[in-house]
């Protein structure tokens, strides 16, 4: 009735006083029900309408003669509610049709048709409903119309709209009393065809006749079977629709109400054992069976299957990343000997990757899992809280402040030219609104119009100046807190500014030309990511800034060298092509139309921009871009790595950041090659070159240390001594590294079989020991950990290990004698 209001109120003259209408409809009020027998999200709703012509009395006369004439429905099973207390029509109802007893009063909630706590056109109503028999009821005593069992059937709301709510919530007579009523189609034909739901009528019998076919179950022999393929039914002829009007997947608004239904009927396709797509068969008898009514289906038949089977690949993908973390998960937790899966992880997976809570719980129930339920609804309660948190915090609570102030709409003229002449018309220092603003301040500035881009769709706010003779104004971002209300932030350089004064705002061109080169550069890589990697790879976030570009898409495993390589060269290939980039503003449903690329996530206002780049991409978008690609000059992908199960991002380089990149990096590369003494071209074997010989440089420093080694054991073993019958050896050797003195160790104690070792070398300017002790000494009472402590003590250091084999280090190694003096002691004293 949105259309009819300003008839109703009698703002506008209507074509006719009587009109009556068929029209599409959709709500997501009754989401959660949908798979009953009556709650649909899409259905058909038939209007009748009186603006100022007949009233109560009439509607009710003309209901009464459709729905028994017309439409032949037995009169026995009609029955009607009103509002408690609308005594006129509880009368009209008696005079015209029924007993008092199948006159149900209900109260504001059912029938009082109004805009919730808005301004408009509103009044009590009356429905009618289908008495199905008390057969399907719940047979309570209290059973009646308005109960929420299956028995009674709404089909018919008629609303006597007769009063205006004013801003204050009260209810003024409308100039003239009018009717507003509202007629389910898919009800109507289910009371009419007499069968047990909407979904066993001719509308639907074909739609959930072919789902039962793709997953290979019949309607009507199992309840939960049933259910599934009903919520499929109607959820594929809904985005069916939704798509036909323009809608597209996305995070949010209408777009992530397409998302979601459309997941859940995929999500029921897979509980019924369907792994492969199926939506665009739905659809396809959706249009079969509606297309006639509605030509839009079949005009837009291939975007929209297009658009559907695309969402379906996406959240197949979606659906295979999830199960692989959840699996991966479930086997770690489950070799842990944990039975729950935390709460956090849980809400990663549907906060990052939007994979369902449901299917989470159900994986996990296959394995014997439960999810840790109050920590998924703690960490969704805090997200919650960040997000009102960040509201009030950033640039909203600007917004709450600009919009305070109502200021006029900032008008745009960036995309023409990078300098306006316009007035200032708000300043504000510290949150608050000032007159005047003077040297060093830091301001925000509202201008009536500006060059200067705020920062959006991933690109970063424009800089400049706001200068006139009078003062300059450095400006350093540009931001939008509020829709079509650019704010430029900076700081006063010289002079004053005052709100009224006439500036010139001056886009920073250079720093612009850049950003604009990524920005462009950002949609050809888009376009060439999908065409090697496939169509899965889809933009999840980018940033575009002067001297680079981040892009983040979906995609499973890293980019090998030639898919990144493949990907820079088509996008370089691109560049020489010297695509020229068109801008087109058009409505939002004629850009999908005609194929525009819509980012996920991003949100369109009506009228929307559409940059393409000669054929290659055609995106919606409200950037800044180059006159064609040429511009970009050249672009080199910096990084390529993950962000993330299943999400990846590059960084690049474009133009003058670019050209930076190569050059330092040839720079560097010559600096390397004149120390290797050579040119560039040599580098490489110059290199090996080097390798080698350092290599077996190594090799050679190694073989006579080892023989040194060598040399200092045969000395030592000369060196054996005996006390109380225990042979020790306690020595200091050259070693350069506590290895090597690990080593002759180990050698000592092959050669004596059983004996106490202790050596001590200076090791990088610092004394180290090992100590060794055959395990037949060990048993005697002989501890190597031990030993080493004292001698160690005496260097002034510390060490351990085990009984066989200790080692320590110490600090003075002037000391080292002194301190393996003590062993003979030690091992003297057991
Ligand atoms: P109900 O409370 O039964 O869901 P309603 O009071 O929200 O319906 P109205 O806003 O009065 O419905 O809409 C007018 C008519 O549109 C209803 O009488 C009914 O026939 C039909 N209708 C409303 N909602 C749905 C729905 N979810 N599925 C199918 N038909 C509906
Ligand atoms: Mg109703």
């Amino acid at each position: 009735m949105v259309q009819f209001k300003p008839y109703f109120s009698g703002e506008a003259e209507p074509p006719s006083r009587r009109l009556a209408s068929a029209q599409k409809c959709f709500r997501t009020t009754d989401i959660d029900k949908v798979g009953n027998e009556r709650s649909l999200t899409f259905f058909e709703m038939l209007g009748s309408f009186s603006i100022g012509d007949y009233f109560k009395r009439g509607a009710i006369e003309l209901a009464w003669e459709f729905v028994t004439e017309c439409l032949d429905l037995p009169e026995d099973r009609i029955w009607a509610s009103i509002y408690h207390d609308d005594e006129d029509a509880f009368s009209l109802w008696q005079e015209i049709a029924l007993p008092a007893s199948k006159i149900v009063r209900l109260g504001k909630e059912d029938n009082f048709w109004g805009p919730a706590g808005e301004t408009g056109p509103c009044g009590p109503c009356s429905e009618i409903f289908y008495d199905r028999g008390a057969e399907v009821g719940c047979g309570r005593e209290s059973c009646l119309p308005g109960c929420d069992c299956a028995r009674f059937l709404e089909i018919w709301n008629l609303v006597f709209m007769e009063y205006g709510q004013d801003s204050e919530g009260k209810l003024v007579p409308l100039p003239q009393q009018n009717i507003d009523t509202g007629m389910g189609l898919e009800r109507t034909a289910a009371a009419m065809q007499d069968v047990g739901s909407v979904y066993e009528t001719d509308l639907f019998t074909p739609i959930v006749g072919r789902a039962g076919e793709l997953v290979r179950r019949s309607y009507g022999d199992d309840e939960t079977v049933d259910r599934s393929l009903r919520i499929i039914a109607e959820h594929g002829r809904a985005i069916t629709f939704l798509v036909a009007d323009g809608v597209l997947p996305s995070n949010e608004g209408r777009g992530y109400v397409l998302r979601r239904i459309l997941r859940r009927a995929v999500r029921h396709g897979k509980l019924l054992g369907r792994e492969d797509p199926f939506l665009k068969e739905i659809a396809q008898v959706v249009m079969d069976v509606m297309g006639e009514q509605y030509p839009e289906v079949r005009v837009r038949r291939d975007f929209i299957l297009e658009v559907l089977a695309q969402e379906e690949r996406a959240f197949q993908y979606t659906l295979t990343i999830g199960s692989t973390i959840v699996e991966d998960l479930i086997a770690g937790l489950s070799s842990e000997g944990t039975k729950q899966i935390p709460g956090r992880q849980v809400f990663r997976l549907y906060d990052t990757y939007g994979f369902p809570v449901e299917l989470t719980r159900e994986m996990a129930a296959e394995k014997g899992l439960v999810l840790d339920e109050e920590g998924f609804a703690q960490a969704m309660f805090e997200q919650r809280e960040r997000a009102r948190h960040a509201q009030a915090f950033g640039l909203a609570k600007e917004g709450e402040f600009y919009r305070s102030l109502e200021l006029p709409e900032t008008g745009f003229l960036g995309y023409e030219t990078l300098e306006a002449t316009t007035e200032v018309i708000n300043l504000a220092r510290d949150g608050q609104v000032v007159d005047e603003v003077t040297e060093h301040d830091r301001v925000a500035v509202v201008l009536r119009q500006t060059a200067f881009y705020a920062e959006a769709g991933g690109q970063v706010g424009d800089t400049g100046t706001l200068s006139n003779p009078a003062g300059e104004i450095a400006v350093s971002d540009t931001q939008s807190p509020l829709p079509g209300l650019t704010l430029h932030y900076g700081t006063v350089t010289r002079g004053s500014v005052r709100v009224g004064d006439v500036v010139v705002a001056k886009v920073d061109e250079a720093r612009r030309l850049d950003i604009a080169r990524n920005h462009t550069a950002t949609h050809l890589l888009h376009k060439a990511l999908r065409e090697v990697l496939g169509d899965h790879a889809q933009q999840s976030g980018s940033e575009v800034a002067p001297e680079r570009l981040r892009f983040d898409f979906t995609h499973l495993q890293a980019l090998t060298t030639d898919e990144l390589d493949a990907v820079e060269r088509l996008v370089n290939a691109k560049i020489r092509d010297d695509l020229p980039v068109v801008t087109q503003v058009t409505d939002y449903e004629a850009a999908v139309a005609s194929g525009a690329f819509a980012i996920f996530g991003e949100r369109y206002g009506d009228e929307v921009r559409i940059v393409s780049t000669g054929d290659y991409t055609r995106e919606l978008c409200g950037g800044t871009h180059l006159r064609a690609t040429g511009q970009i000059g050249f672009f080199h992908v910096l990084s390529e790595g993950s962000i993330g199960r299943g999400l990846r991002r590059i960084e690049a380089v474009t133009g003058r950041g670019a050209e930076t990149y190569v050059r330092q990096q040839l720079h560097l590369l010559g600096r390397v090659a004149s120390q290797l003494g050579g040119t560039i071209a040599d580098v490489e074997s110059n290199l090996s070159a080097l390798i080698s010989d350092l290599e077996s440089q190594r090799k050679e420093a190694l073989e006579s240390q080892r023989s040194l080694a060598r040399a200092e054991v045969s000395r030592v073993l000369e060196e054996v001594r005996e006390v109380n019958g225990v042979s020790f050896v306690a020595a200091e050797v050259e070693a350069t590294t506590m290895e090597t003195l690990r080593e002759m160790t180990d050698w000592l104690r092959d050669q004596l079989g059983s004996a106490v070792i202790v050596l001590g070398a200076v090791v990088s300017g610092r004394p180290g020991f090992v100590a060794a002790v055959t395990p037949d000494l060990v048993d005697k009472g002989l501890k190597a950990d031990q030993l080493i402590k004292e001698v160690a003590a005496v260097v002034g250091g510390g060490g351990g290990g085990r009984p066989t084999l200790a080692q320590a280090g110490g600090k003075d190694p002037e000391r080292i004698a002194e301190a393996l003096s003590l062993v003979a002691d030690l091992v003297g004293r057991r």
